[in-house]
This record gives C-alpha cells, sequence and structure tokens, in this order.
C-alpha cells in the first residue's frame, strides 16, 4: 500500500473537514501510517514533524506509550457505560482531579464529546442558570471579535471568525461582538496593558448597558488560536472577572486550545488569577488521543440546577458518549505525565528555544509581528511590513508554506498568512531549529514577489 493507493480510495469515499475537496485536484492528501512522539510517517516512507500537535489536540506526543497503556487496559474492563444513572472509576478520578487542579471554586464536572459542545454546554447551563434564577430576560450573549468556539451552532454565533461563520449568519443566535484586547492592533508605543485597559473600556459600556439581557461573556484566555493566533494581555481577564461580578454576568472561559500548559500555566486563567464561572476542556484534555470535554463550574451554578424533578429546573442534556471510559483513561494518563516531571519547566526552556530560533523572523521584510505565548509561536506574514497591509486572502501565500514544509519534514498549517508552532511537548531543541528554517525558507517561498 502507498500514498497514492490510500490517497485515489480516500478521494472516492471521503468528505474531509475545513477543506475545499477540489483543491485536492492539486494538493497532495497525506495518508499516514503511523506516529511516535513529533513525528508523523506517510505510506511512502516520508516523515513529517507535526508542529502543530494535530489541530492542537497532542500533548505527548504520537502513540505516547504511557497514554496507550492506560486506554489499554481500560479496553480490558469497561469500554462504555452509559453515564446518566451509572458511573465508572476513570470518571470519577477524572473529575476529582480537574477539580484540584483547575482555579478554586470549580467544583463541578459535566462532560461532553468535544470542543464545541462544551461550549453549548456552558451557554446553556448559563441562560438556563437565569432562567432557574427568576432572570428570564437574559437571553444574549458576548463576545470578542475575532473568538473562536466551535462549528456547532450555538458555538459558531458567539465566534467571530467570519470565514466561518459568515455563510450561516441567518441561522445563528444574536451576540454582541466587542472589540478584543488584540496586541496586534496596539498603537505604537503603546503597552500592552494599556492597549488592554483602552479596549475594556468598551467592554465596560457594553456590560453597563446591556447587562440585564446578557447571560455571559465568552472568551478564550490569552489567545484566540484559530483567530490567527492572535494574543492579550491578562489583565483585560481580571478585569472582565471584576466586571462580570458588578454587572451580574457569567464569564466563560473557553480553554479548548489553551488548557493544560499551552501558555506557560497549566490554564491560562492562572496567569490573571481568575476563576471563570465555566472553564471549557478538550483538545489536550485527552492528550490527544480520544474525543473527550468537560465544563467545569461552581457550586452556585449547580445548586440552582438541584431541586424537585417536578420543580424541571434539572439540567437534561446529554450525549451518548458523555464521560466514556476510554477518553477518561486516556485523560487521567496524560494528567499522570504532568504528575510525573516538571512540564511546565521543561515547555518553559522550550518556548525559550522557539523564541531563540525564530527572533531574526522579526527583520524579514514581509514579518510584521513574531508574538508567542508559551508553547504558541505564530509569524505574521504581511504585503508591507510597515503599513502591516495584508496580502489578500485570495492568494493563499499560506499554502506555500505549507507545501515548503510537507517537502521538508514538517507539517505546518498556517491560518491565512500566519505560520505557527504549536507543537507537542516531547519536541527537542534541534527539532524545533529544523522548524524555524522550513518556516522561514518557505516564508522566502511564499513572500518573493
Ligand atoms: C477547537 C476549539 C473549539 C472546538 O472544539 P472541537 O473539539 O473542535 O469541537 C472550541 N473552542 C476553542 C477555543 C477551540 O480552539
Amino acid at each position: 500500500m502507498n500514498n497514492a493507493e490510500i490517497a485515489a480510495r480516500d478521494l472516492n469515499a471521503l468528505w474531509h473537514p475545513c477543506t475545499q475537496m477540489k483543491d485536492h485536484e492539486q494538493l497532495p492528501l497525506i495518508p499516514i501510517r503511523r506516529g511516535t512522539g513529533v513525528w508523523l510517517e506517510d505510506f511512502d516512507g516520508n516523515r513529517y514533524i507535526d508542529a502543530i500537535s494535530s489541530w492542537w489536540v497532542n500533548l505527548f506526543g504520537h502513540a505516547n506509550p504511557h497514554i496507550s497503556r492506560r486506554v489499554n487496559r481500560q479496553m480490558q474492563e469497561l469500554e462504555h457505560v452509559i453515564l446518566a444513572g451509572f458511573t465508572h472509576e476513570a470518571v470519577v478520578t477524572l473529575s476529582e482531579k480537574l477539580i484540584a487542579l483547575t482555579p478554586v471554586g470549580l467544583t463541578r464536572c459535566f462532560y461532553a464529546e468535544n470542543g464545541s459542545s462544551a461550549v453549548e454546554v456552558a451557554l446553556k447551563m448559563s441562560f438556563h442558570y437565569w432562567k432557574n434564577q427568576g432572570h428570564s430576560g437574559k437571553c444574549e450573549f458576548v463576545n470578542l471579535s475575532n473568538s473562536y468556539h466551535g462549528e456547532t451552532l450555538g458555538a459558531l454565533s458567539v465566534g467571530d471568525v467570519e470565514l466561518y461563520k459568515h455563510t450561516y449568519e441567518p441561522l445563528l443566535l444574536k451576540t454582541r461582538t466587542v472589540a478584543a484586547p488584540d496586541d496586534y492592533y496596539r498603537e505604537p508605543g503603546e503597552t500592552r496593558q494599556d492597549y488592554a485597559a483602552r479596549r475594556f473600556a468598551e467592554m465596560e459600556a457594553t456590560l453597563e448597558r446591556h447587562g440585564e439581557r446578557i447571560c455571559a461573556v465568552i472568551v478564550e484566555p490569552l489567545v484566540q488560536c484559530a483567530g490567527y493566533m492572535r494574543m492579550h494581555h491578562p489583565e483585560y481577564l481580571s478585569w472582565l472577572r471584576a466586571a462580570c461580578d458588578r454587572y451580574q454576568v457569567h464569564l466563560i472561559a473557553d480553554e479548548c486550545a489553551v488548557g493544560f500548559g499551552r501558555t506557560g500555566t497549566l490554564f491560562a486563567c492562572e496567569q490573571a488569577g481568575i476563576t471563570p464561572d465555566f472553564m471549557c476542556l478538550a483538545k489536550g484534555l485527552t492528550g490527544g488521543f480520544l474525543p473527550l470535554s468537560a465544563v467545569l463550574t461552581n457550586d452556585d451554578v449547580y445548586g440552582a440546577f438541584y431541586d424537585d424533578y417536578e420543580s424541571l429546573r434539572g439540567f437534561l442534556h446529554s450525549h451518548s458518549y458523555t464521560g466514556n471510559p476510554l477518553a477518561c483513561a486516556a485523560a487521567l494518563g496524560t494528567l499522570e505525565l504532568f504528575e510525573q516531571s516538571d512540564v511546565l519547566g521543561r515547555n518553559r526552556r522550550l518556548a525559550r528555544a522557539m523564541a531563540d530560533a525564530t527572533a531574526h523572523f522579526r527583520d524579514h521584510p514581509h514579518v510584521a509581528d513574531v508574538r508567542q505565548c508559551g508553547m504558541i509561536l505564530a509569524i505574521e506574514m504581511v504585503k508591507d511590513k510597515h503599513t502591516r497591509e495584508s496580502y489578500p486572502w485570495r492568494e493563499r501565500r499560506g499554502l506555500t508554506v505549507y507545501r515548503h514544509g510537507l517537502e521538508n519534514q514538517a507539517l505546518l498549517r498556517p491560518l491565512g498568512n500566519v505560520v505557527y508552532f504549536m507543537p507537542p511537548y516531547v519536541i527537542n531543541e534541534q527539532q524545533i531549529n529544523h522548524l524555524a528554517d522550513v518556516a522561514w525558507r518557505g516564508i522566502q517561498l511564499a513572500t518573493k514577489d
């Protein structure tokens, strides 16, 4: 079996996610035979460093032996059981651990199957909480510009990435969008913090004016990942937490992408010293092995649903594979790897290596910004470095970088004109340097005319 054979069969039977299938008339589809650590290997024997952790899910490498054993062991005992009326040890232990690890005050875990459904759960719980408390006028959500919270209709409604959202606009919930405190747009000489403060004034005004109708503000703490890896100062989140309390509005922290050590702390909210009312976790939760998500919330929210059945205050939401034991075992294996070694300490060294390897990108004539938050580093290609005019999206410059990566042992998958590294934590410095070299040459090719 080789790449061409599998790709041909695939293209006769599949419809791929986030893909214009016609692209594959020119763009090769890469069938992967196996993965080990940071490496993916295709059926022709080519190898690629997975610089994007396979859509940001992988933390400790492909086919990680510890997580793999954990899932295997679970599989011999119990593959799945309904989580209504029944429970199992893996989900209980996982819940205890998540409560212990997440910011103080989060005391309840509700499970779903992916990030989007976790966001749906948080939105529904927030709305339902206010209804149970007699605030039935609250039925809107506030989000930040350029945010991303998933693809199902509710999650899409509170996102703001035009490319994914525009077509479905008539189907979506009403959402108030406030300008994000995105560092990229600060004025020359303005500090990140001053810019965040300036942006926060708009959030404050929105909450003051419309708070009575607003259930929750939803944010991606520190990094808007799908929104081109744009970053903001943590202080914004502290101010937001205080304002949400002032105006009786929930704060939903969507840590689907930034949770589990990505930003330098186990959870991004820690850098702002805040506890959200809802925290959504997915992606890295299972180390990239199996789909699972969790929504953590507090006693106050839980208490507002706790009543006699006839009150009909219960949260009657479920997914078939809620709290699946195999996925929980993968999550436990992942958390054990955090316990067994100083992952965050090692990540600090790796993050420094990523910064060093890309420091010279700042001088590139078509790079406007090199930004980093822990194990996420992004390089923004622009047409004009001084005005920051972007390349028109139709030119698809990022695709040149993607192709160049594939020819040089690197899976780099730019978001538009933004090339980024978000590698598994088992990457080493030599591999980081290789990625930087490939990205540099890819950017040269992509920007040469
Ligand atoms: C990926 C992502 C989601 C959606 O998760 P899925 O598992 O893809 O449904 C939601 N929020 C954020 C911040 C994400 O990065």
